[in-house]
């Protein structure tokens, strides 16, 4: 499933697919969406070997297609690596992708209410969505502060259990030098 929209690199703007291999409508960035249908019809499995090898440097409109490309299909990568059992391939997918591009809150909510959140210890928030504890760990642990805010306000229990662990991690450190 992938993504119905783009966000414009530049302004930011949400963009509907239409605007892909034109120009952001937004008259103060009108940056240029040409060639991102390239990289969308590379399809995710290789988009991940391009994320890996990072040729594109990043202040380049290579770059900034690519990040496009791999978010619009974000969604995909996220339930890749939450389905996939396999150590290197998931840990591959949040290093290369989740941890670096994962910015719509959107997005996690859209797999926070779906059924691919199968666990033991599910906890469900007033909204509905689902998650357990090592998922919610991993997701916060993203660049950006939108997804980290979600998180925050939708599990406030998990965010707690997180700061309590953290400051019983920075203190066992601080025992330990
Ligand atoms: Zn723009």
């Amino acid at each position: 499933m992938s993504s119905e929209y783009i966000k414009c690199p530049e302004c930011r703007n949400c963009l509907g697919l239409d605007f892909i291999g034109i120009q952001c409508p937004n008259p103060l960035c009108g940056f240029n969406f040409d060639g991102l249908q390239g990289f969308i019809d590379e399809g995710k499995d290789r988009l991940l070997e391009m994320a890996k090898e990072r040729k594109f440097s990043v202040e380049s409109t290579d770059y900034k297609l690519l990040g496009l490309a791999l978010r619009y299909y974000m969604y995909d990568y996220l339930v890749d690596y939450v389905k996939c059992t396999w150590g290197a391939h998931y840990q591959t997918i949040y290093k290369q992708i989740i941890h670096r591009y994962l910015d719509d809150p959107e997005i996690v909510k859209k797999l926070l209410l779906s059924d691919v959140i199968k666990s033991k210890n599910i906890k469900e928030s007033k909204s509905g969505c689902k998650i357990f504890w090592e998922l919610y760990k991993s997701l916060y642990g993203v660049q950006s502060s939108e997804v980290k805010v979600f998180l925050v306000k939708e599990f406030p229990v998990f965010y707690r259990k997180l700061k309590i662990q953290k400051s019983f991690d920075s203190t066992r450190q601080r025992l330990l030098l």
